[in-house]
């Protein structure tokens, strides 16, 4: 999906997000600065910065040192982008944060602090992939094992994986 350009409402709080340009990635974001700190990302986008060598500077300017509303962040979310009820999903296996995601639009929600967090949970995808990997072998066996090496390339793959890991954890 391409980077929308209509003004979001946080889903969240509910002020209106600031559209923020990313020009190392030529994107934007939208982030809720005037009120939880909150941020949505379009498809996709989330990708690009959740990973400790990625590029999140210029997330941070906007965000760091500044104190937001406190949210309710076990409450039913709509996607700020498309309408849809966003659907709770943890970040890793670790099931230690907790993100909202859009099945309807791909989109991504995360409350203030947490991109930080995600990020120091791994030190890159494929760890955080393989952590899941030991957990379904651990949990299910050596039948989805097979399976799984049916996917030679890593973006089947990783889908696969990713699939596996909200069904088992039905979050
Ligand atoms: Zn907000
Ligand atoms: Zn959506």
């Amino acid at each position: 999906m391409a980077d929308t350009l209509k003004t979001l409402t946080c889903p969240a709080c509910g002020k209106t997000m600031e559209k923020v340009f990313i020009p190392s990635q030529g994107i934007n974001l939208d982030i809720c600065t005037d009120g939880c700190g909150g941020i949505f990302f379009d498809n996709r986008e989330f990708d690009k910065f959740d990973e400790k060598n990625e590029d999140v500077s210029e997330i941070l300017k906007k965000i760091e040192g500044k104190t937001f509303a406190p949210v309710e962040e076990n409450l039913t979310r709509v996607c700020p982008n498309c309408g849809a009820k966003m659907v709770k999903n943890s970040s890793s296996i670790k099931q230690t944060i907790q993100v909202d995601d859009c099945y309807a639009c791909g989109g991504k929600f995360l409350d203030n602090a947490e991109l930080i967090k995600i990020r120091e949970e791994y030190e890159n995808n494929e760890q955080r992939d393989e952590d899941i990997l030991r957990y379904v072998y651990k949990n299910i066996g050596s039948e989805l094992a097979e399976q799984e090496a049916k996917y030679a390339n890593i973006g089947g793959r990783k889908t696969f994986v990713r699939s596996l890991f909200n069904k088992l954890t039905g979050l």
